[in-house]
């Protein structure tokens, strides 16, 4: 038990999430190290949410209600950090969530599909009696996508993304939206919105201004996405990072 008033409390909280799902056996083994690199990151910016990071969470928000078919894809980690806020998240922006694994098992997807399931999300995509294609018939593992979800989704939120998938979504036409503690990773870079943000506190608070947007008009909406220079905002992202020396 870690007590509250301990200086790391939240950073150990999130420590035991991934340490338990990892013995829950639905971790790839590098799962730990990409949250350790997420962890340093965090450390930099003071574990809160910067501006710049608020800035881009309204954008893709405002995408995400603009898009037809939005999709968010899940991996291990993201289920480990934050299952029942990306459940709310998908119903606040009638999106649907797609298992993605970077090291794909059966046994791995069949945990990560029942714990939707339990966790009262019943119509979960990317499993292993969902309907597989390639995405522009590319042959490899990071190109599966589910026929009804990515495979024909305008919008993508990819936490915790790989380069590799983001650059197979990105070439595929796809609108991608990222939340990655890391500005300067291949993914950030190719995303049309990166959220340079800790998942736990990014996903509650997309859903916070979805319930804000939901009310306004198309033309507002399109307003913010139009009015949003990725790369200028992973500039200001960095900086954040800078001013906290
Ligand atoms: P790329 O291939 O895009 O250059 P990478 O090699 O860092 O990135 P991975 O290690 O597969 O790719 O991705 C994990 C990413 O997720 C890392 O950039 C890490 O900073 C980020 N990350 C880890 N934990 C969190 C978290 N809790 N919230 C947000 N981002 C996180």
């Amino acid at each position: 038990m870690i007590p509250k008033s301990h200086p790391r409390y939240e950073s150990l909280v999130l420590r035991d999430k991934m340490v338990k799902a990892s013995q829950e056996g639905y971790l790839a083994d590098s799962a730990l190290i990409a949250h350790g690199r997420g962890e340093a990151f965090d450390y930099l910016i003071g574990e809160k949410t910067t501006y710049p990071a608020k800035r881009a969470m309204y954008v893709a928000v405002a995408a995400l209600l603009l898009s037809s078919n939005p999709v968010i894809s899940v991996n291990g980690n993201a289920t480990a950090l934050a299952i029942d806020e990306i459940i709310e998240l998908a119903n606040a922006v009638k999106a649907k969530i797609e298992i993605n694994l970077f090291y794909r098992t059966d046994e791995r997807v069949k945990i990560i599909t029942r714990l939707y399931k339990d966790h009262g999300y019943k119509n979960i995509l990317g499993t292993l009696d969902d309907d597989i294609e390639y995405i522009d018939d590319i042959k490899n593992n990071r190109a599966t996508a589910s026929k009804t979800g990515i495979y024909s989704a305008d919008t993508i939120l990819i936490p915790l993304e790989d380069g590799d998938r983001a650059e197979i979504l990105k070439n595929a036409g796809k609108n991608i939206i990222t939340i990655d503690l890391n500005p300067l990773s291949r993914t950030s870079k190719m995303s049309d919105v990166s959220i340079m943000d800790n998942i736990v506190r990014a996903i509650p608070f997309m859903t916070k201004i979805a319930e804000d947007l939901k009310t306004q008009d198309k033309k507002v909406l399109m307003d913010i996405v139009n009015d949003f220079d990725n790369e200028e905002n992973l500039k200001e992202s960095l900086e954040q990072i800078r001013m906290k020396e």
